[in-house]
């Protein structure tokens, strides 16, 4: 490697109980914690354009890198200047290591040492990624932030099984380590082990004695639940050095995002943003309404009064609801750019809670808001449970054109 690692030089700036704020620099600026980072899984948020995110002003974007390794491939994207330069993106970026998707997308060929090899989902050829191919990637890709590749459990997997992908995981964390050629990326580790306290903490242990810039908490939000979330993520992050950023991956939703900003979480991505917007489910502070319901069509009012989006400054619930019982395009991006610039607005809500010292009245405040609205809308669904515009047919034809139109939204 040419020179030392780049330092991100990261800094708690307030601390409440265990919850921080903090800030830290990149080769493209500043960012400050904690942040929700929009997922742009093929190098684009789905559905908007750079100046509507811009609006939205993330501190980080993600990229996937088993995406643009497929299409269009870390060579085209370097040869036009990286992710920064192929997307004129001027802000920081994150790209994850392509571990949770090879694992979670790909058909599994043979998992050895050195790597994985799989079937693509898009044409079945061979894929072949490992802690060497991940790395040379992410250089390729050039993102600010770059992950460790690691070994994904989907649970339930038998302890042994979990302990095997956390001692394969530290193995392949030294070996990313080593391959690194550029000095301005810096290197996440990520810490794994399921819902096994024991394994947690050896895998914390392992990753924590090799010098990355931060730690990123993986395999969570995977189908444990709730409960079972916030043990893992209450163990964890109590291993985790002060002194390092924290990343807690794929994990999105409002009232989850308040207990892990508790916990000390510093950073966050998930595509439950854009994914539930376009499936007509979006947040607010009252919990999540779902746009495609009757009483919203003839509703004169914005989707949050309280969010100052594009999409509620500029339009009505009844037009919402209409773009969206009519599936137009515009329907896609007004969600999704509302959902993104909700979550983003909400971490920063707790970072400024964070700042003013507020932080435990302002998030319990938050939290309870939240859950209050969520009841309310349950009763009120409960009373007519379909509420949907238009024919039962009608609705099944756009939820088949959705799926066909976005397949990695799944079912
Ligand atoms: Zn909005």
């Amino acid at each position: 490697m040419a020179g030392d690692p780049y330092d991100v030089k990261f800094q708690v700036l307030a601390r409440e109980g265990r919850a921080r704020a903090g800030a830290f620099t990149t080769p493209h600026g500043a960012v400050e914690t904690p942040a929700f980072m929009p997922v742009g899984t093929r190098a684009s948020v789905k559905g908007l354009t750079n100046a509507q995110l811009d609006a939205i002003d993330p501190e980080v974007l993600l990229a996937n890198t088993y995406h643009l390794h497929l299409r269009p491939g870390e060579a085209t994207v370097a040869a036009l200047g990286g992710l920064h330069g192929f997307a004129r993106w001027h802000r920081p970026i994150l790209t994850d290591s392509g571990g949770y998707q090879v694992f979670s997308l790909g058909d599994l060929v043979a998992v050895d040492e050195d790597g994985v090899t799989v079937k693509s989902h898009l044409d079945g050829e061979k894929v072949r990624l490992g802690p060497r191919e991940a790395t040379a990637i992410q250089e390729a890709l050039g993102a600010d932030l770059v992950m460790a590749f690691d070994q994904c459990c989907r649970l339930p997997a038998p302890a042994a099984a979990v302990r095997d992908a956390v001692d394969r995981t530290a193995r392949w964390a030294e070996v990313c380590l080593a391959a690194r050629t550029r000095d301005d990326q810096a290197l996440l580790g990520i810490v794994q082990g399921g819902t096994d306290l024991e394994l947690r903490a050896r895998s914390a242990a392992q990753l924590t004695a090799l010098p990355f810039s931060g730690y990123a908490i993986g395999g969570l939000a995977v189908g444990e639940g709730p409960e079972a979330l916030r043990t893992t993520l209450a163990a964890t992050t109590a291993l985790l050095p002060e002194t390092k950023v924290r990343y807690l991956m794929g994990v999105g939703l409002p009232l989850d995002l308040v207990d892990a900003v508790a916990l000390g979480v510093d950073l966050f991505d998930c595509v439950v943003g854009t994914r539930n917007g376009r499936r007509g489910h979006l947040f607010t502070h009252d919990g999540v309404l779902r746009i495609g319901r009757v009483e919203y069509a003839r509703d004169e009012g914005p989707l949050d009064p309280e969010c100052a989006c594009e999409t509620c400054r500029g339009y009505s619930r009844a037009y919402l609801n209409h773009l969206y019982g009519v599936d137009e395009h515009l329907a896609v991006t007004l969600l999704s750019l509302h959902n993104t610039a909700f979550l983003v607005a909400w971490v920063r809500a707790l970072r400024r809670a964070l700042l003013d010292g507020t932080f435990a009245a302002t998030s319990a405040a938050m939290a309870a808001r939240y859950r209050e609205g969520e009841a309310r809308w349950t009763a009120l669904h409960a009373l007519d449970p379909e509420g949907r515009h238009g024919s039962r047919r009608a609705a099944a034809e756009r939820e088949a054109r959705r799926r066909r139109r976005f397949p990695e939204d799944g079912a």
